[in-house]
């Protein structure tokens, strides 16, 4: 029987939720409170602990959360930053934007995260901080990062954007390992607001108010500059929706989790033939949060339309490696220079693996996988 199973299905999120949301909404439109102010202090209470840091400054998206992060910590033009190339385009272009330079490393095949053995190789008298990514929802090993962070004297910006409550194998979580964690509320990201948001973490108190600083023009008190900053608010709208879902998030993430293993038994019971073609991702020894469910597969062009016609969502994450860009042609990359980032962006897929994802759409997803590789 004919299914669609989209890649992700935030309707049925709304619809649970639809008269909290909707009055949250109202609440800030009668406030007339519509920049900063109550809603957005107190998301930032609420949610520093679930980041694991003392400190939580709400601003406009992951992309600028990025940006107030390298620009605390003073990052500019001349330096470099040491990151993956295996990532959303945002993680390097912040650095871009600032006038630094992304200095590439290889990542891991089975975490897709930035291989710490490595990182050191790539470390100049140039280097400004290490900016590791938790791809998917999975934490990056930031055992050795911070230990050769230590050593190096550097700081740590964590790209948690897709990890927000995972953690690693000792409990500890995403953004609040580091010197600064950065969080996006892109509707797509396991915590989304109705639009565009995002967070910067840290557990160091001067650091929390050079970042409010940043996010408000540099100012304090208003209309005095001490640095150059931007508009960088978040919208109180959106953290008036994401306190709505906060409470919801540590469900939402079991729901992904559930939905994993569901993928494991019954790619487990598939025909060996799909074994042969398409590999599971590895959870790794902390809390995977599953941001996405990441085959790797043969064929997987010829496979993702095989499902697009079978009504089944899937996307790749991500088909050009950023050291491939056409705008970072000047950092002097070619193919061949990051091999296994090059496989991951050959043969990656994601499947739908949103919290409200039913047995039978499971099912038929893997059923239409099977019938791929017949
Ligand atoms: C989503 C994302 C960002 C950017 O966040 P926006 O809120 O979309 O600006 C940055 N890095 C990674 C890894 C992301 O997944």
């Amino acid at each position: 029987m004919a299914m669609k199973v989209p890649l992700l299905d935030l309707k049925r999120q709304y619809a649970a939720l639809k008269d909290e949301l909707n009055a949250a909404l109202l609440r800030v439109a009668a406030s007339t409170q519509y920049i900063l102010g109550p809603e957005v202090e107190a998301l930032e209470k609420e949610i520093a602990p679930m980041c694991g840091a003392a400190h939580a400054v709400g601003v406009t998206s992951g992309s600028d959360a990025l940006i107030v992060a390298l620009m605390a910590l003073g990052v500019g033009a001349g330096d470099e930053v040491v990151t993956t190339p295996y990532t959303f385009f945002a993680t390097a272009g912040a650095i871009v934007r600032l006038g630094a330079k992304p200095v590439f490393v290889e990542i891991e095949a089975n975490s897709y995260n930035i291989d710490a053995a490595r990182l050191e190789a790539a470390i100049t008298p140039r280097t400004k901080a290490i900016l590791p990514v938790h791809l998917f929802g999975r934490l990056a090993a930031m055992e050795p990062i911070m230990d050769l962070a230590r050593a190096k004297g550097l700081p740590v910006i964590e790209d948690a954007a897709q990890a927000i409550g995972s953690t690693d194998a000792r409990g500890r979580r995403a953004g609040g390992i580091g010197t600064i964690g950065c969080f996006s509320f892109f509707p797509s990201k396991n915590l989304g607001a109705m639009g565009d948001g995002g967070l910067v973490t840290t557990s160091d108190a001067a650091l929390a108010e050079t970042m409010r600083m940043l996010r408000g023009h540099g100012a304090k008190p208003k209309y005095y500059h001490a640095k150059v900053g931007g508009n960088f608010r978040l919208d109180p709208m959106q953290a008036a929706v994401l306190r709505v879902k906060l409470p919801h998030l540590e469900a939402w993430h079991e729901g992904r989790r559930a939905n994993a293993d569901r993928y494991r038994r019954l790619f487990a019971s598939a025909p060996t033939r799909v074994a042969e073609n398409v590999s599971l991702p590895e959870p790794g020894d902390g809390r995977h949060i599953y941001n996405q469910f990441i085959l790797r597969c043969s064929r997987r062009d010829a496979l993702r339309n095989h499902l697009t016609e079978r009504g089944v969502g899937t996307e790749i994450y991500y088909p050009v490696p950023l050291h491939l860009q056409e705008c970072f042609a000047d950092l002097g990359h070619k193919k061949g220079d990051f091999p296994v980032s090059e496989a991951a962006a050959e043969k990656t897929l994601a499947l739908p693996i949103f919290p409200e994802l039913t047995d039978a759409e499971a099912a038929y997803v893997v059923e239409a996988i099977s019938d791929f590789y017949k």
